[in-house]
């Protein structure tokens, strides 16, 4: 488990710690508050410099559920 904070509400919660399709980065998990995926860990070694890679990522997961919800 990892701990996790959410950058749309701020809220604090922990989560599965699973690897972001096989790169070295934790995989968001969806905020039990509200519902955003838009979450990265709150500690750990990319914590200082990892906002700007979790905002790519959360792009690239935006998109994924738009095309799911799609089709
Ligand atoms: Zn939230």
């Amino acid at each position: 488990m990892t701990k996790f904070v959410c950058d749309d509400c701020g809220h604090k919660f922990k989560g599965m710690d699973c690897e972001y399709c096989a790169t070295a980065f934790t995989a968001p998990v969806k905020c039990p508050e509200c519902g955003s995926w838009h979450t990265r860990p709150s500690s750990g070694l990319f914590f200082s410099s990892n906002k700007y890679i979790y905002k790519e990522i959360w792009k690239t997961l935006d998109e994924k559920m738009n095309n799911t919800e799609k089709q």
